[in-house]
């Protein structure tokens, strides 16, 4: 029996890739669901390929005329958000990978860890949003939930040479992204395609600017904390350039365990959909053959105020991991249309969080109203950066 997956986001960077890893993995991998919001040229191409049994066009508006291209290939069709739910309830769906960008991805990550499927996480923001609820509903369910972030994949992979209990640290590495030696002063008016200049990895719009600011390692200490049941002062956060360590494990008896393997997202991905296998891959290999050198740095907490505010919030649990994404997500839609420089992105961020009521313990609804909360509050601070607000709480 083939595992049978879903791929939700399948026209994204991550998907697409996916698709990749999938299409050379030969026929005990099926693709039989996908899922986009957008580029339907892309979607319909993905369907005459693929064939899935099901397709959910998740943005409400898609024309019909799409829907019917895709009907008429023998795919059912699904819509909006209720459409991704019921796409990953489906009886031929086994893993879910789940790949869309941003909070949106909570509702059918949710529902897969509810069904205790296999749930191949790249969407970080879900665990960060609601980590509380989903790491205990996994463990009710028996959902496996297995990184695809490739320092999660890594830490994953690292921390089967000890136990638990025998974990001393994590070491989270990051590229640094694009502004790790420019001048501090220059960063603030830096421009969208300076900040979309990564130096090793080739990401959607989103995370590519989140690497800018180092909100996505600020985003995934977060996720790791959840993933690993590790508080955040057992996670350290290293810079290294060249992206070949993943991430490394240290034990109590001193040894570090590392995973390595170039820049390529195929690798984390195929393991995840593999997993406890490991298969050839389509991706990369290290060309051990030539002379390379590595490099590591402590990561600069002036340069990178998200570094500070994550390892606060990931302190606070409760709703901080909520507001923090909502609030990121909105100034990072901000700067990509021109609307705030880039510096301000971080310090909207934290005034967000600083306005915030800590909620512990919070139910979906709470996390769901902290979300629509921070949005709308860094939104004022962006169209006044006064602290006056017409967001309730
Ligand atoms: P992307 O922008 O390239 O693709 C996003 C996908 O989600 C697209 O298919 C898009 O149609 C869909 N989408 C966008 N908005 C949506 C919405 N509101 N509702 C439903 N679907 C929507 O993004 P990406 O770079 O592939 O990243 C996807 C996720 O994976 C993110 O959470 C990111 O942090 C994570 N991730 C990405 C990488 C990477 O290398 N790209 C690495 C690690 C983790
Ligand atoms: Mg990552």
């Amino acid at each position: 029996m083939p595992k049978r997956i879903a791929i939700l986001g399948s026209t994204g960077s991550i998907g697409t890739a996916a698709l990749d890893v999938i299409e050379h993995l030969g026929s005990d991998y099926q693709v039989t669901a996908l899922s986009a919001h957008s580029q339907t040229k892309l979607l319909i191409e993905q369907v005459r390929k693929f064939r899935p049994a099901a397709v959910c066009c998740s943005d409400e508006s898609t024309s019909n005329d799409v829907c019917r291209e895709i009907e008429s290939l023998g795919t059912k069709i699904y819509r909006g958000v209720d459409g991704l739910v019921e796409l990953v309830r489906r009886d031929d769906v086994d893993v879910v990978l789940a790949a869309i960008v941003g909070a949106a991805g909570l509702p059918a990550v949710l529902a897969t860890v509810e069904s205790g499927k296999t749930l191949a996480l790249a969407n970080k923001e879900s665990l960060v949003v609601a980590g509380s609820l989903l790491i205990p509903l996994a463990e009710k369910t028996g959902a496996k939930i297995l990184p695809v972030d490739s320092e999660h994949s890594a830490i994953f992979q690292a921390a089967h040479a000890g136990r638990q209990n025998e974990i001393k640290r994590v070491i989270l590495t990051a590229s640094g992204g694009p502004f790790r030696n420019t001048p501090i002063e220059k960063i603030r008016s830096a421009t969208l395609a300076d900040a979309l200049a990564h130096p090793t990895w080739r990401m959607g719009n989103k995370i590519t600017i989140d690497s800018a600011t180092m909100f996505n390692k600020a985003l995934e200490l977060i996720e790791a904390c959840w993933l690993f049941r590790l508080p955040p002062k057992q996670i350290q956060i290293i810079v290294h350039p060249e992206s070949i360590i993943h991430s490394m494990v240290e034990f109590v008896d001193n040894s570090v365990i590392a995973q390595l393997s170039p820049p390529d997202m195929r690798t984390p991905i195929q393991y995840a959909l593999t997993y406890p296998e490991r298969k050839p891959c389509v991706s990369r290999s290290m060309e051990w053959g030539k002379i390379f050198t590595m490099h590591f740095e402590p990561p600069d907490l002036v340069r990178f105020p998200a570094l500070r505010l994550a390892y606060d919030v990931a302190e606070r649990g409760g709703t901080a991991g909520a507001v923090l994404n909502a609030a990121n997500e909105a100034a990072v839609a901000a700067f990509s249309s021109g609307n705030i420089a880039f510096g301000e992105i971080s310090e909207i961020v934290e005034a967000t969080l600083a306005a915030h009521e800590l909620q512990l313990q919070p139910t979906l609804d709470d996390l769901l109203e902290a979300d629509r909360w921070a949005r709308c509050k860094a939104r004022s601070f962006m169209q006044s950066r006064s602290s006056r607000s017409t967001c309730q709480s």
